[in-house]
Formats: C-alpha cells, structure tokens, sequence
C-alpha cells in the first residue's frame, strides 16, 4: 500500500466516477471522520496542524481514526462502519445524481453540477445548522462564497454561476486566512512599491518573482524565481528587502509569502533563499495550494527533475525552518487583507474538480497555478502564474468584467493566456515575467497581439536588463514610458525606495 494514496473516490459518483479505491483500506484510514460527520481529532496527524502545512497538504494523512465513518450531521443516510464504506458530505438536499464525492489528500470534497444559487444558499444554511459558523463570505457578481469553521473543520462553499457548480471543501482546522477585521498594523506611510526580480540563474528556462513592499515596510513576495543553484538570487532577494525595509528597523517581515504553484522556476529561489537566510527574516504566512502528491507524481510529462527535486526540497524547507509560519491553502472567493493590500483569490485548481490531473482531466500541470487580484494604492494587479486555458475560461466564464485590473502579469512568462480573459482584464499595464536569457520564447500568440494591439494597454514591463521597481499606484506621464515595448536596453525610470 503506498503513503502516497491521496486521491479516492465515492461509489456513489454517478455522474463522473472518475476515481475508484484502488485499495479500500487506505481509503479506510483517510476518513477520518468522527460519529458526529467531523473529521476526527487526529486526522492529518494533530488537530493543531495548519490548514495545508506541508506535510498535510501534500502527503497522505496516515493516522489511523475512528472507525466510526459515515454517520453524518444530518444522518441522511449510510451509518454503517463498514471496510471500504467512503466518506461524504453530507448531501442534505442535493440530487446525487449531478454530485461527485471523493476523498483528497485527507480532505473531503462534494462537488454539484448543473447547480443553482438556492441549493448553495440551502446548504450553507443546513452548515450552520448543524453548528457550523460562517468565518467569512464574499460576493463576486452572482458567484456565492463562503468561509465556515467549528472546532475541527474549515469548509470552503462557493457556488460559481457562470459553470453552475457548487464546489464544497472540507479540511482539517488549521491556520485562518487574515480578514479585514484581523489586519490590524500601523501604517508608516511608506509609498507601496512593485518589484520584478530579474531572475538569471536559469539558463533553460524562466523565473518569476515579485516583491511587493507595502505601507509599514513589510512584504509580499510571490514566487521568487528558478534554480538558483548558485544562490545567486537568493542574494537578489535578500538585498532587494534589505534595501527596501525601514531604515534602522530589524529583520525584514515577510508577511505573505504565495506560491503560485510548485514548478521549479517558482519555487527553486525560495528553496535557496530558506538554506541561505531563513534566519535573516521574519516569515508571517506562506499561501500555497498544491495538488497531491498522487497528481504531482501522474505528471511526468510536466515536472522535470528539477521539479521533482525542487518540490520535494520545498516541502523540507518549510518544515524544517519555518515551524512558526502560519501555512494557508488557498481556495477562489477567499479576501486577505495584509497590511495596505487585499487579495482576492480567484481560481485555484479545486475549480476544476472532479477533474485531477491523476485522471488526466487536466492536461497541464500549469492549470494547478492560483489567479488571483491584488489590490493596492487605488490599483489592482492581476496575477496569473503559469496559468493555462482551463484555468482562465473558469476565470473569464464566471467573473467577467470583475477581471478588470490596471496591471497584468502576462501568463506563464508570456507564452500563455487567452483573449476573453486578456481582454476582460483590461491591463494599462502588462508584466513580462520572463528572464532574459529566454525573453525570445514571448511568442506572439493571439493573446499577446491582442495586449500589443490594445490602446489602453500604455507599456509592458520586463525584468531583463535587471529588477525593476515600480511605485503603486503607477501613473508614469508620457515622458516616463521610455518604451512602451521593451528591449533589453530599456531603462526605466528609478524609484525612491525610502
Ligand atoms: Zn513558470
């Protein structure tokens, strides 16, 4: 029987059956699921364990629990603890016939097809019936989402009405995204900054890495870059916050670290710089939402060993050195607030369950990479990571014109995205994340002729001739777009850091 086993499936999946128990006894110890249809104490190994710490959001739960599965809050119907009996939701009263269950990575999921505001509405309120509390909800056009929470569980509900799907995700309590309520801080009223870190190390293919330095002198930093193997840009890094932190004040404060997803070129600096510094900063969150073990291992064709190797040093570093990091998988609807900026998670690969790459209903391991909205000085920058066509048609079914944002970073370093969802988005602004040594494989695909053909799109960005700093908002006159598309001999104008 492998660890490994992170992906099972209900029988009842009548709709899809897309995934069997291969072995019905390592989906015994997976459901973990107490006599009141919790998830038991000890399910992905302590109750205290962060919601998506690395060894839970990525490897089997292997603790043994209750063998009491299959009750339920409202007792519908299995009761039996048979060998082999699966897990679900309760289905309160969803017509199976459009739900699928399966159990991932120790997290019970419920998805509905052909679904309707009311049933999400009807099921959020037999939640809190049940004892459940709403933590959070949020709105986008007619797509529903909502946060709840008891003692053991956190319960992601949305309802996106562009696809008619009620999505249902239920994880072991752990660490809780910061709402607006929860972000109290003093601001220093420094100017908020957008760094692209010129990522060099990785001769074969691209880096992506963003520094964003908010109002008190602390940061988000997304992805980071590739390879590093000569920790060259981990130097980068460090140097970059060292430079752009409060005078005289202490460690640069890292409040949100996000990881788009786990492809080296996105991951491999952050590994670097966790061996070479871990202890040069204060890390407050990691953000991240990685498919299982099982996906990442049926995705040979799309992680090479780089990947391999990166992700599996990834999981190592956060463990070993970040021990007191607050770890948050984030799922579409979610709203942090840190600091002077809100982001607003818009897609993560869960929106296009039941489909798995396991089960090769995604084809393309770029389609596990969060879009999200960062909200900052008046302005909002849309990041896609190395997002692919599955992933932006959800974005552009269900949200639309809400996709509107002054900055873009052009997807997968320029050589993917789409015209519905280019040009919902909109950008005067879009980032070419790509390092220099590959800044020829920005291949003019219909999307990128439709942002060069734009009349609101004002400049595009590069990251080849070195980092690039600009001020949020960024309203540079005329004068100051040097070129609105770069060559590597573009300079672009400097920025008071302090
Ligand atoms: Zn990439």
């Amino acid at each position: 029987m492998t660890m490994l086993c992170t992906v099972s499936a209900c029988k009842k999946s009548k709709k899809y059956d897309v995934k069997k128990y291969a072995d019905s006894s390592s989906s015994q110890e997976e459901s973990g699921l107490s006599s009141e249809g919790t998830l038991s104490e000890n399910e992905g190994g302590s109750a205290s364990a962060p919601t998506g710490s690395s060894a839970s959001q990525s490897t089997a739960t292997g603790s043994k629990t209750s063998s009491t599965v299959g009750s339920k809050p409202n007792g519908s119907t299995d009761t039996s603890s048979d060998e082999g009996q699966e897990y679900k939701l309760p289905d309160y009263d969803l017509d199976t016939d459009y739900t699928n269950d399966f159990v991932q990575d120790g997290r019970y999921i419920k998805i509905k097809t052909f679904a309707t505001a009311g049933e999400y509405e009807g099921y959020v309120n037999r939640l809190v019936k049940d004892g459940y509390k709403k933590y959070d909800e949020n709105k986008i056009g007619k797509n529903l989402f909502v946060s709840l929470v008891n003692k053991k569980n956190f319960i992601s509900v949305s309802y996106t009405a562009g696809n008619s799907k009620l999505k249902i995700i239920s994880e072991p309590l752990g660490d809780l995204y910061p709402r607006k309520a929860d972000n109290k801080y003093t601001s220093k009223g420094m100017q908020s900054l957008f760094t692209g870190m010129k990522n060099e190390n990785k001769p074969i293919y691209s880096g992506m890495g963003f520094v964003i330095r908010l109002d008190d002198g602390s940061f988000i930093i997304i992805d980071g870059g590739g390879g590093d193997r000569n920790h060259k840009d981990s130097n980068r890094l460090l140097n970059i916050l060292n430079e752009q932190k409060p005078k005289n004040s202490g460690k640069p404060v890292i409040a949100a670290w996000i990881f788009t997803h786990c492809h080296d070129d996105h991951i491999g600096v952050f590994n670097a710089f966790s061996a070479d510094f871990h202890d040069k900063v204060v890390i407050e969150k990691f953000y991240y939402n990685f498919p299982p073990d099982l996906d990442i291992l049926a995705s040979a064709e799309f992680m090479f060993n780089d990947d391999y190797y990166s992700y599996n040093n990834f999981k190592d570093c956060i463990k070993n050195y970040y021990s007191k990091s607050a770890v948050i998988r984030p799922h579409s609807g979610e709203r942090y607030y840190i600091r002077n900026a809100v982001i607003e998670m818009l897609f993560s690969y869960e929106d296009l369950f039941p489909a798995s790459i396991a089960d090769r209903g995604i084809n393309d391991f770029n389609e596990t990479s969060l879009i999200f909205k960062v909200n900052i000085g008046g302005q909002s920058l849309m990041i896609t990571g190395d997002a692919s066509a599955m992933g932006m048609n959800f974005a552009s079914t269900n949200y639309g014109t809400y996709l509107k944002s002054d900055i873009l970073q052009m997807a997968h370093h320029g050589q993917n995205g789409t015209v519905p969802f280019y040009s919902k988005v909109d950008p005067t602004y879009a980032l070419i994340p790509i390092s220099h040594v590959d800044k020829n494989r920005v291949n003019f695909n219909e999307a990128n002729k439709w942002l060069v053909n734009s009349k609101n799109v004002r400049q595009f960005i590069a990251f080849w001739s070195d980092n690039v700093t600009i001020p949020l908002p960024y309203n540079p006159t005329n004068a100051e777009i040097k070129d609105r598309i770069p060559t590597e001999k573009t300079v672009y104008n400097a920025v008071n850091l302090q």
